[in-house]
């Protein structure tokens, strides 16, 4: 097995990373170790209101957000960066050849899951000491190896500067859990001016040794938080004097999950919570549900937020209370071009460490580096995303997830052979 040369210094920053691991739009810490590091090396880096646009932020906590600007002064991040991200995080790093050719951009993910990382002393994080150090939270989607590789391509971009031509742009994206950040990034415009678009995720259908170069599967999702505004009245003496929240939630759940199915592909509803009531004998004034919708393709999506939105109003007319909606994730369905198909095949071929090229698998989720696409697509830009084969110990999400490391460098190999043929000096 050849391990590139990059290996030691993938090995390094992903379990750095690993140890502090924060959820979407509260990557303060991260996001300033990222930047350090591509200041380094002579990247330019926009942060802040530059990279992400405030009017379409989803599903973004203030109180979160005050947290983790509360952990990162903690953790010694100076002030003035703090303040140079306005509040949001995620960074992108510009790299300028001074060459005429064409930008390229890659998307790397930053946040984390809401886990609590295992104590099995055999788990891998705890064995070689760079565990979660941040109670509650953890590295479980492998976006610290996502991270990890994106740095260690920007520092190969540096090296090999004089043979390129053209502009690379290395994306830092906050908030992919739940489908939150992308949204916000694509509306800024700082990939508006890209050719080639690139991403990846690690693990999922493919082992170690595998990429799969034209994922499909990538199902179109909103996720919604609805909020339904009662009376409250006492349930014995004056029920007719209340508005009942909880009624209307609960009838609102059932007709969803009765929304017809689609004859043009598959389609997914879910109520993940809902709470409601403030006690035994009062008419529930009160009512919230967290919940979304999917589709194969945006057309189905459409249908079912359609469908949804009239189920939620009617049932707000029929028990006489008020309701709102607020949209808090989103992402599309994703197709990767044929020219970079064929580009990520060529790649892979001439990778010692990948043995299999799987033409296509179903991804069996969901994305919003698709919005990133789809932004990238309608001003013309190529784009693809691909699966980099990892060996798991546990499923994405699980407290005990890990990957083999030498993953790392098989997604980083992948990416710096894109940027050869991409940008390779004519
Ligand atoms: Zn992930």
């Amino acid at each position: 097995m050849a391990l590139s040369s990059y290996y030691p210094q993938l090995v390094a920053q992903r379990r750095e990373l690993h140890q502090w691991p924060e959820p979407g739009w509260t990557e303060f810490t991260t996001t300033w170790y990222l930047v350090q590091k591509l200041k380094a090396w002579g990247y330019q880096v926009l942060v802040g209101t530059k990279v992400v646009n405030p009017e379409a932020v989803l599903g973004r906590s203030e109180k979160e957000v005050e947290a983790g600007l509360a952990a990162a002064r903690a953790h010694n991040v100076p002030e003035e960066f703090l303040k140079a991200t306005e509040g949001y995080t995620g960074a992108v790093g510009i790299l300028d050849t001074g060459r005429p050719g064409p930008t390229m951009a890659m998307r790397f993910d930053i946040d984390c899951i809401p886990v609590q990382e295992t104590a099995d002393p055999n788990h891998v994080p705890n064995k070689e000491g760079f565990r979660s150090k941040h109670d509650g939270y953890m590295h479980a989607c492998g976006h610290d190896t996502h991270m990890s590789i994106g740095l260690t391509v920007a520092k190969w971009c540096v090296d090999h500067k004089d043979e390129l031509c053209g502009r690379v742009k290395i994306v830092f994206q906050p908030a992919e859990e739940g489908v939150r950040g992308a949204n916000a990034v694509a509306a800024s415009g700082v990939l508006d001016d890209v050719d080639y678009f690139l991403g990846s995720h690690i693990g999922m259908v493919a082992k170690y040794g595998e990429v799969v170069i034209d994922p499909y599967g990538f199902l179109c999702t909103t996720k919604y938080d609805v909020t339904y505004t009662g009376k409250p009245a006492h349930a014995g003496v004056e029920p007719n004097a209340g508005r009942n929240a909880l009624a209307a939630a609960c009838s609102a759940t059932l007709q969803l999950l009765g929304i017809p199915r689609h004859g043009k592909g598959m389609t997914r509803v879910n109520v993940g919570m809902l709470n409601a009531g403030k006690g035994r004998n009062v008419i529930p004034p009160n009512a919230t549900m967290v919940m979304e919708v999917r589709g194969e393709t945006g057309e189905i999506n459409d249908f079912m937020a359609e469908q949804a939105m009239n189920i939620i109003k009617g049932n707000a007319i029929s028990y006489g209370v008020e309701y709102s909606v607020s949209k808090m994730g989103a992402a599309c369905d994703m197709k990767n071009d044929p020219e970079m198909i064929d580009l990520l095949r060529e790649t892979a071929k001439t990778i010692p460490e990948i043995k299999t090229i799987t033409e296509s698998a179903n991804f069996g989720g969901s994305e919003d580096a698709s919005l990133l696409a789809k932004r990238v697509k309608e001003h013309g830009g190529k784009v693809a995303f691909f699966v980099n084969g990892a060996d798991r110990k546990a499923g994405h999400h699980q407290f005990n997830f890990d990957v083999n490391e030498p993953a790392l460098d098989t997604g980083f190999q992948m990416f710096a052979g894109m940027v050869k043929r991409i940008l390779a000096r004519k």
